[in-house]
């Protein structure tokens, strides 16, 4: 069964008298494993739909069900249990920590998340190969390039060895030569550690390295397409 799935998704904003229909009637089931692109211009529900999907938000209607967990049916409590342990996140404007070396902030965000087992220093070992940020993780953030900082944050979102990373504009704020270098990364950590991935863009050749990508416009899916990365269909 999918792992991620999306049934009739809405979300209405409301101030006053003014309402705004960001998501409207969604659907979509992400296989696990996948690395699913979901793309549009601003003002199209893409951050809604990241924060629907990440439980960040409650849903106008419709369902959002994560690995056969429908998060309507969980109170706030464990909905972030939920979120903590299944989910990974990378944001735009990375959300380090300034006071903590890019270390803390790793192991901060696996203290957060509740986990059982002390966090393993040979996978995060095995994480900053992958993520070539070996030797400046004693820096903290203010120390680092942007694209550095951005790997960082993706080593603190896979340090949990969640099922899904959910990546809001993870390029947003770099330049060609870093956003591309984060992308190989996702693109690597999602075939090498298979974590099911969704990144939210509103660039094109960004969204090329997915294998699957979804068009929103007017908070609603425009096309669904796979790329010619994507695998033979089940
Ligand atoms: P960004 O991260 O792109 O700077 P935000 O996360 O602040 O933007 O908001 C995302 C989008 O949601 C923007 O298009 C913004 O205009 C819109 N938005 C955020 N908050 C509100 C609000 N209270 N009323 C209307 N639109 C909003
Ligand atoms: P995108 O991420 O594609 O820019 P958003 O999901 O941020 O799109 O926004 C979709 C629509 O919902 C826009 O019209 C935006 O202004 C509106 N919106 C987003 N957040 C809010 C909010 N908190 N309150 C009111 N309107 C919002």
């Amino acid at each position: 069964s999918p792992i991620i799935q999306a049934e009739n998704l809405t979300k209405v904003y409301r101030s006053g008298k003014i309402e705004v229909q960001a998501v409207r009637g969604v659907s979509f089931a992400v296989p696990r494993g996948e690395f699913v692109a979901i793309v549009g211009p601003s003002g199209s529900g893409k951050s809604t739909l990241f924060y629907l999907l990440g439980g960040l938000t409650r849903a106008s209607s419709g369902r959002v069900v994560i690995d056969g967990v429908d998060f309507a049916t969980l109170d706030d409590a464990a909905r972030t249990r939920l979120r903590r342990q299944r989910i990974g996140f990378v944001f735009q404007r990375f959300n380090l920590l300034p006071t903590l070396s890019a270390m803390g902030n790793v192991e901060i965000a696996y203290d957060i998340s509740g986990q059982k087992e002390p966090m393993d220093r040979a996978y995060l070992d095995h994480l900053s190969d992958l993520l070539s940020i070996q030797g400046r993780l004693v820096h903290r953030p203010n120390e680092l390039s942007g694209g550095e900082q951005q790997r960082v944050a993706i080593a603190r979102a896979l340090i949990t060895r969640p099922a899904i990373i959910l990546a809001d504009e993870p390029t947003g704020n770099l330049d060609t030569k870093n956003s591309d270098a984060v992308l190989s990364m996702l693109r690597r950590s999602n075939k090498e550690l298979g974590q099911t991935t969704l990144m939210i863009t509103h660039n094109m050749e960004a969204a090329a390295i997915a294998d699957r990508i979804l068009q929103v416009r007017d908070g609603m899916i425009l096309s669904d397409t796979r790329t010619r990365f994507a695998s033979a269909p089940a």
